[in-house]
């Protein structure tokens, strides 16, 4: 059996902050990536994340073949993992840098400056 169709508990909904602009929720999962290798089968994942996305292949020579002069190949299997919390939110308290700008052309609009600042 591949590690691939191995049953995993699915990872659990976020609540997402919303955008002081527009107020839709924004966010992403922030993912990292994990490899592992092994010459006899394709490694199941151990840690406590959770495996958004699973790519594996087998490197090199299979078992039993002739190996030239190489050493047999191995699995690989690569993870995507995210940790079940974990919110990439790079514009915060906005979703794009688009609503950053709306936001700011909005204030500026209504009057508001910086303190001390250009009138
Ligand atoms: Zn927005």
């Amino acid at each position: 059996m591949s590690a691939i169709t191995e049953r995993r508990p699915a990872a659990p909904r976020m609540r997402l902050p919303r955008c002081a602009c527009c107020n839709k929720p924004y966010g992403s999962r922030w993912l990292t990536e994990e490899t592992a290798k092994s010459p006899d089968a394709p490694p199941v994942y151990q840690g406590n994340g959770y495996v958004v996305k699973e790519y594996s292949y087998f490197s090199g020579w299979r078992p039993g073949q002739t190996t030239p002069g190489r050493p047999p190949g191995h699995y690989v299997v690569q993870w995507t993992i995210w940790d079940g919390e974990s919110i990439r939110t790079p514009y915060r308290p906005f979703c794009t840098l688009r609503c950053a700008c709306a936001f700011a052309d909005a204030a500026h609009e209504a009057g508001f400056r910086v303190k001390g600042g250009a009138p």
